[in-house]
């Protein structure tokens, strides 16, 4: 009786080539995950930071307020002070006129004096909340503005990330599928390294090439007999500088040509290139057998 097992070949029977499929595969789609992450990664980060922003302006056009509002009081406090020095000074005055001595003279003037100045103090007071007030005017209008600016950038963005959250998130579903049942038929320990050696890589590169005898990882060379063996797949070698896995062009450009869509137009593409490197090479040698011809 056909067992599901069966239908998935045993993880531990695969040939060299199989396994390097697998892992680059992998690398390949976990590599656009990556891309679509870091697509989106910034946006959330700066939504962020313009909430706080705006949080931060809305709690210093309070606190201007509320100084504001205490200014007020103190205003009203002295214009009252001004209505009782008035009233004393007038008290005083309406006395003045009924003195019997000049002591009382004297001391009533001072009275009166002293209540004239302490009026002027009220004024001089009252003139400054004056400025203040206006000062701190002008600051509210200028936070406010500010937090206007910021309200529409704010706006904009979370209308950005969520157009990019609508239009990643199938893609990145299928992705994360594909990774995850390429992953299950990695043998476990080649999965660790994998993932471990990904993880300490920059650009999250576990599994390269090797591109014109360097690793495709830290670009160090790769010498000709472990390219050699490279090619023959029959041992998965790595790196002796990064400990990337190491995969050969051709192997790859089949593993491309093979997963199709997105993947094949890396490929055309690459192929395009490698198409203009040689000709340009072509040409560059026959120019310099002609110019060695001139001077002969
Ligand atoms: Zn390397």
């Amino acid at each position: 009786m056909a067992t599901k097992k069966q239908a998935t070949p045993d993880i531990a029977e695969l040939s060299v080539e199989e396994k390097l499929r697998l892992l680059y595969k992998l690398q390949l789609f976990d590599s656009e995950l990556d891309d679509i992450r870091i697509l989106r990664g910034e946006l959330p980060l700066e939504v962020e930071d313009l909430e706080d922003e705006i949080q931060g302006l809305v709690t210093r056009i309070d606190n201007f307020n509320e100084k504001l509002a205490n200014i007020d009081n103190n205003i009203a406090e002295y214009k009252n002070k001004i209505k009782e020095s008035e009233k004393l000074k007038a008290k005083y005055d309406e006395q003045l006129h009924d003195v019997r001595n000049n002591r009382e003279y004297e001391s009533l003037s001072k009275e009166v004096e002293f209540q004239e100045l302490e009026i002027q103090l009220s004024n001089k007071k009252i003139k400054e909340a004056k400025e203040e007030i206006s000062l701190l005017t002008e600051q509210v209008e200028v936070a406010k503005k500010e937090l206007e600016v910021k309200k529409e950038e704010l706006l904009l963005k979370k209308k950005e990330l969520n157009s990019i959250e609508k239009e990643t998130e199938k893609e990145e579903k299928e992705l994360l599928k594909k990774s995850e049942e390429i992953a299950k038929n990695i043998e476990p320990r080649l999965l660790a390294a994998y993932k471990r050696i990904r993880l300490n890589a920059r650009n999250g590169l576990a599994v390269v090439r090797v591109e014109r005898d360097a690793c495709g990882g830290c670009f160090n060379k790769v010498p000709p007999q472990r390219q050699v063996d490279i090619h023959s797949h029959k041992k998965i070698i790595v790196c002796e500088h990064c400990g990337r896995l190491l995969i050969d062009r051709p192997l790859s450009h089949n593993i491309l040509e093979e997963l199709g869509g997105k993947f094949k137009e890396i490929l055309l593409k690459e192929q395009e290139e490698e198409k203009r490197m040689l000709e340009a090479k072509a040409k560059k040698g026959r120019r310099t057998t002609r110019t060695t011809k001139v001077k002969k």
